[in-house]
């Protein structure tokens, strides 16, 4: 089983908050494990405990070049002494960019599709391609959302966090958003900030909800107006205000995940979105090791740690 570290639920305190009269602290889930990070922790864990029960001694999952989940299940695999494959999206990637170097360092094998192929990944027939390539497998689905990851999401939660209202999380499938909508308590809020454009965001939540059956406690809202312009889109704002924020509370921030949901957290702040007495909870899911390649990309160094 893989082994959490400690982490802090770091408060934060800030002349904006005591005039909202509201409080803030970050859960610092990018602390849990060295190498698998915020919460693909969570949606890993049992899924690499099923692969072990199933007998199966290899996983293979699917993500981009730069992907926190391929990163993380090429570690995590590799602790818990299974063989792993990543099926990653794009003939052209750079085999040698910081998040590929470390998953070949750990063991796993790298097959490139190109994006036609890639976007019929789930089809039976391309699963069985891939099966007669590398033999029988544990299947991960694409950012790790399914019914075991939801499971361990909803671990994040506990009794120990019932003194806080807002429960603050960065969207990206919605499988760690599901998995707190189902540990959620009466008087909590769970507001999701999505890191991808669009609205369809709302309908997917909904149909993961319905799908894993979960009838949350509590309220949920989610927001598709902090994307930035979309996926791993990212604009000078979003740079500066991730820079404040480290240097202001040191907490490192991600640009496609954690940073939105920071930016959109205080920019509600500000607004007046939270009534006063809000104790909030801004989940931190981790993505550090996304800030190497972003560098080696655009020359922007942002803190890892
Ligand atoms: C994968 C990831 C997310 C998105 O999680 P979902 O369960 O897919 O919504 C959020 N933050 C970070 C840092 C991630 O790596």
């Amino acid at each position: 089983m893989l082994l959490p570290q400690p982490f802090t639920i770091q408060p934060i305190s800030h002349a904006l908050l005591a005039e909202k009269g509201v409080k803030l602290a970050v859960m610092r889930l990018d602390q849990i494990h060295a190498a698998v990070s915020g919460n693909k922790f969570f949606k890993l864990k049992y899924n690499l405990e099923a692969a072990k029960e199933s007998g199966k001694s290899t996983v293979l999952t699917f993500g981009g070049a730069f992907s926190n989940h391929i990163y993380a299940t090429a570690s995590a695999a590799r602790s818990e002494g299974l063989q792993s494959i990543g099926v990653i999206r794009g003939k052209d990637v750079d085999l040698e960019n910081p998040t590929l170097r470390h998953a070949q360092k750990m063991g796993m094998k790298l097959h490139l599709v190109d994006r036609d192929s890639y976007r019929k990944k789930d089809s039976p027939e391309f699963l069985d391609l891939l099966k007669k390539e590398f033999g029988d497998f544990y299947l991960v689905p694409e950012g790790g959302t399914n019914a075991l990851a939801i499971r361990g999401t909803s671990e994040i939660l506990g009794k120990e966090h019932s003194e806080f209202s807002h429960v603050c999380v960065s969207i990206g499938t919605g499988g760690t958003f599901a998995g707190l909508a189902s540990a959620m308590e009466n008087h909590q809020t769970l507001l999701g900030f999505s890191s991808l454009k669009g609205d369809f965001i709302h309908g997917e939540i909904n149909a993961l909800l319905e799908k894993h059956e979960i009838k949350p406690r509590g309220e949920l809202a989610i927001r598709s107006d902090y994307h930035f312009g979309g996926y791993a889109k990212t604009k000078p704002e979003l740079i500066a205000f991730m820079t404040w924020f480290y240097a202001e509370f040191g907490v490192p921030l991600d640009p496609i995940y954690t940073g939105k949901l920071a930016f959109g957290l205080w920019d509600l702040v500000g607004k007046g979105h939270f009534p006063k007495n809000s104790h909030i909870l801004m989940i931190h899911t981790g993505g550090l090791q996304g800030n190497a390649g972003f560098a080696e990309k655009t020359g922007i160094e942002l803190p890892r740690t």
